[in-house]
């Protein structure tokens, strides 16, 4: 057995089993397509299910992958044990439908023996219980001696999902030695220890279970294997643990340089340094893929990581971020084989700096704080730090539950977890009712509603309705009529598109033969829209019919934006990179706003390229196709929606061309030329890693370039522009003529300063030897200040001058010394340094002229009278 590189093993593993004629895969996103039974892909065959299934065609029969794996369960295992990390790759060849045990045993036996010369002797294969064929593989084929082959039971080598495809396993486990070992006299594979490492499990998709126990032979076998390939590494390597292999023992190396702890010395802190380590890579590739920090779902899955290794670091002493740091080790030791990531490194530095100065903020107030209720729980001599304390944490510290939990057992104490999980089911109710909240309307009658049918929309297709009036609600109360003021009226049928996805509601008119109603705005609550209207004229009574019709020119602007908002995605996905997730959006009359992830404010040229791919399609006149389907087959057809959102089992997906898909349930014009324009008009920031772009289209352009007109002729007005191109000249011009008259009236000022000197010198104090005169001369401007200075000094040899000019708040003293003066010590350079310092400026110079910088306009007075003081201290 030779010591192997990972990148090595890795490529043996794929090409061997290309030579079995297996198609090689490129490893597919943590973040599953089209599977929303799962929270990340944790295994090689995941991102194949619907090639087990018969669901979809696999491109070949035979395939072998590299595949990223996270598990989140085996996250407390992590550090501890030898052979877990949360993120790992996982090798594997698949057979769907085509070859089964006969060719997966003995292929595997060939590529660990053979290829890899991993010595027999320490390889021991485990079968499930009742798999007599595998054993007999095994022990007649390959030849190991039936003592050596381990029967599992169900729990460790059936692989079953509820109901469906299921079957036995057999694994093979290489013999570390002893000194691995947990000593037991029944450690054998299978043990919970390090001894006998797993490294591969062979799963024989055989049968068909109904879920009851009940199994029927599958027509059509399959093969999924998986072998993780830093265990193997692991064991190639001759190394204690995971994290010491090649390909991340320069990630574990950063970790220790960063905590100034010595590796192998100290038990507890080995554990967080492998924690660290493996923390930070699932954190960098689950960026990667796309995923960004959240509390929900993936998000919190990174966020957790993120945290997780954090609170460690704090362990271990390390002060301030540092994850940013390592992530560059993750980076140059996997792009190699991972090359995204080395394009994305700005992105995910970016990102996991964010997250982490948004913690680090944080964490040390919530440690001290649970280290405050740890000590109280125990002094009370109580067993478990409440929910409340520990839901505390979680809400005002983002302290997540788990390390609250770690923490706390460090010290002895558990969690009461039941009262955390209904403190914060209660503020998902409260967090709930706010947003269901309809202003003024009680939660009462808004349950009230649950009895009224959801209202038949035509507002896709048609512009006005025929309905009948089903309720009426004033103040929040049912009424059977309204004679005046404000109602909202429930229709059985309505064009009022309800306020929803980010489309604002509609407005218009509901009449009948006995009534006229202005409607003011829509809402939609669980599929019932609200008409909120005030009634003009006459009666309104339920069961009445009435005409109910939109304003539809602004309905049609509304449609422009949203269709524009829609190829603003595609075209900032196009520019920015597949990053850009949708973060909000709301479209009105008047403008567009959508906020998207993107770690960095936009380029000026990266704006021009956006709204000019967007106009581009706009002028190719693009069919908006809309099309109601499952939520299957929208994701079939690769139609863009968040995770998480809520869709019901029919979705609308929303097509311009092949330039933008969507799930989207709002309106849109039925071709992108009816966009008319598209105008961004702002770029801006909204959160940490969230900007927001505003736009405009059709009308809206006009009416910008319409304000935009109106601010030139302004402008033109003001300069006494003939015509409006002559702007920019005319105000060249004002500008050259303005700082030639500045000159002149320096000149004037160096003219009346010269007539100045008489007085200045008669004003002038006897200080010893010398003769000192301190002015302030306001803003007589520098050139004319220091003019007067050489002026007074050709007067007197003996003449020491302050001078402290001022225009605004801008504030400059200068000084000159006659040469006598200089003889007699004085220096002006040092004199205006000490008094420029007394209005908190700075300066000096030479000894018979200088000038400085003085901040404070208030202090000019206590400057001038310290000169003569300091002058004092100078003379000999
Ligand atoms: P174990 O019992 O050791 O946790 P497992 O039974 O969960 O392993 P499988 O689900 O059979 O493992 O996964 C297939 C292979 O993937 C394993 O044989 C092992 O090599 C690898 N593997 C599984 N979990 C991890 C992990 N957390 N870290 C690294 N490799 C893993
Ligand atoms: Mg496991």
């Amino acid at each position: 057995m030779e010591w192997t590189s990972v990148t090595d093993l890795r490529e043996k593993y794929l090409s061997f089993f290309e030579s079995k004629g297996h198609l090689r895969l490129p490893s597919f996103s943590l973040v599953p397509h089209g599977d929303k039974s799962l929270l990340l892909i944790n295994a090689g065959m995941a991102p194949l299910k619907k090639y087990f299934t018969g669901e979809e065609e696999p491109p070949r029969h035979r395939v072998t992958t590299c595949q990223k794996c996270m598990r989140m369960l085996d996250i407390d295992s992590v550090g501890i044990t030898a052979r877990h990390g949360t993120f790992f790759e996982m090798l594997g060849n698949f057979s769907f439908g085509d070859y089964f045990k006969n060719e997966a045993i003995p292929w595997a036996w060939e590529f660990l023996t053979d290829v890899l010369k991993m010595p027999a002797d320490l390889l021991y294969p485990s079968v499930y219980e009742k798999d007599d064929e595998a054993f007999d593989i095994w022990n007649k084929v390959i030849g190991i001696p039936a003592e050596r082959i381990t029967r599992l039971g169900k729990e460790d080598n059936f692989w079953e999902h509820g109901s469906g495809p299921c079957g036995p396993c057999s694994e093979i486990y290489f013999d570390r030695g002893e000194k691995y070992g947990c000593g037991k006299p029944d450690c054998r594979p299978g043990c919970d220890c390090d001894r006998f490492m797993e490294v591969w499990n062979n799963v024989f998709t055989q049968f068909n279970g109904d879920g009851k126990g009940n199994y029927t032979e599958l027509a059509k076998k399959n093969i999924d294997t998986g072998m993780g390939l830093e265990r193997l590494a692991c064991v190639m390597q001759g190394v204690d643990n995971m994290f010491e292999i090649d390909s991340i023992r320069k990630i574990l190396d950063h970790v220790v340089a960063l905590s100034g702890k010595k590796y192998g010395e100290e038990h507890k802190n080995d554990v967080s340094i492998r924690v660290i380590t493996d923390h930070i890579r699932g954190t960098v590739f689950l960026i990667s893929d796309g995923v960004l920090p959240s509390n929900e779902g993936r998000g919190y899955v990174l966020r957790r990581l993120m945290r997780r290794a954090v609170s460690h670091g704090k362990r271990l002493g390390i002060d301030g971020p540092f994850l940013t740091a390592l992530c560059d080790t993750v980076i140059d030791e996997n792009k190699a084989g991972y090359p995204e990531l080395g394009e994305k490194r700005d992105y995910i530095k970016k990102i996991i700096s964010l997250e982490e100065e948004r913690f680090n903020s944080t964490i040390d107030a919530g440690l001290s704080k649970l280290g405050d209720v740890i000590d109280e729980t125990l002094k009370a001599g109580g067993t478990a730090v409440s929910g409340a304390e520990a839901f505390k944490l979680y809400d005002t510290f983002g302290f997540p539950l788990d390390m609250t939990r770690e923490i706390a057992a460090g010290r002895g104490l558990s969690v009461d977890e039941e009262e955390f999980a209904s403190l914060m089911k209660a503020q998902k109710e409260r967090a709930r009712a706010a947003r269901g909240n309809i202003s003024g309307w009680s939660s009462e009658t808004l349950s009230a509603l649950d009895n009224i049918p959801k209202t038949v929309f035509e507002g896709y297709t048609g512009t006005s309705s025929e309905a009948k009036v089903l309720a009426i609600l004033v103040d929040g109360e049912e009424a059977g009529s309204v004679s005046e003021g404000d109602c909202t009226l429930i229709l059985d049928k309505t064009p009022f598109y309800g306020e929803m996805g980010g489309q604002v509601g509609d407005s218009g008119a509901i009449a009948g033969e006995k009534c006229s109603l202005t409607v003011e705005d829509t809402k939609i609550r669980d599929g019932v829209v609200l008409h909120v209207c005030t009634l003009d004229d006459g009666t309104v009574s339920v069961g009445d019919v009435v005409t109910a019709a939109i304003d539809a020119d602004r309905r049609a602007a509304i449609k422009r934006n949203h269709s524009a908002c829609h190829l603003l995605q595609a075209a900032l996905r196009r520019v920015l990179g597949d990053h850009v997730e949708q973060a909000g959006s709301y479209v009105d009359e008047n403008r567009v706003r959508f906020d998207f992830t993107h770690f960095e404010g936009m380029k000026e040229s990266e704006i021009r390229q956006v709204e000019n791919l967007v106009n581009e399609e706009i002028l190719r006149g693009l069919g908006v196709e809309t099309e109601e389907c499952s939520v299957e087959e929208a994701e079939k057809k690769g139609a863009m929606a968040l995770f998480g959102e809520k869709y019901g089992s029919v979705v609308r997906v929303v097509e311009m061309g092949d330039f933008s898909m969507e799930l989207c349930g709002g309106t849109h014009v039925d071709n992108t030329s009816k966009i008319g324009l598209f105008k961004i008009l702002s770029e801006s920031s909204v959160a940490a890693g969230v900007r927001r772009i505003e736009g405009t289209t059709g009308l809206g352009v006009l009416r910008m370039i319409d304000e935009r007109d109106g601010l030139i002729a302004d402008c033109a007005k003001a300069l006494k522009a003939q015509n409006p191109h002559d702007v920019a000249v005319r105000a060249a011009g004002l500008q050259e003529e303005l700082s030639a008259a500045k000159k002149t009236v320096e000149q004037l000022n160096a003219k009346l300063a010269g007539g100045r000197v008489d007085s200045l010198l008669a004003s002038a104090k006897t200080v010893g030897a010398v003769r000192l005169i301190a002015e302030d001369l306001g803003d007589m401007g520098m050139d004319a200040a220091r003019s007067l200075g050489d002026a007074i000094r050709d007067r007197g040899d003996d003449v020491v001058a302050v001078f402290a000019i001022h225009s605004g708040d801008k504030l400059n003293f200068t000084a000159v010394c006659g040469k006598d003066a200089v003889a007699a010590g004085a220096h002006a350079g040092n004199l205006l340094r000490e008094v420029s310092a007394v209005t908190g400026g700075r300066g000096g110079g030479r000894p018979d002229s200088a000038t400085s910088g003085g901040r404070d306009i208030t202090k000019i007075g206590d400057a001038l009278s310290a000169a003569e003081d300091v002058l004092k201290s100078m003379l000999k």
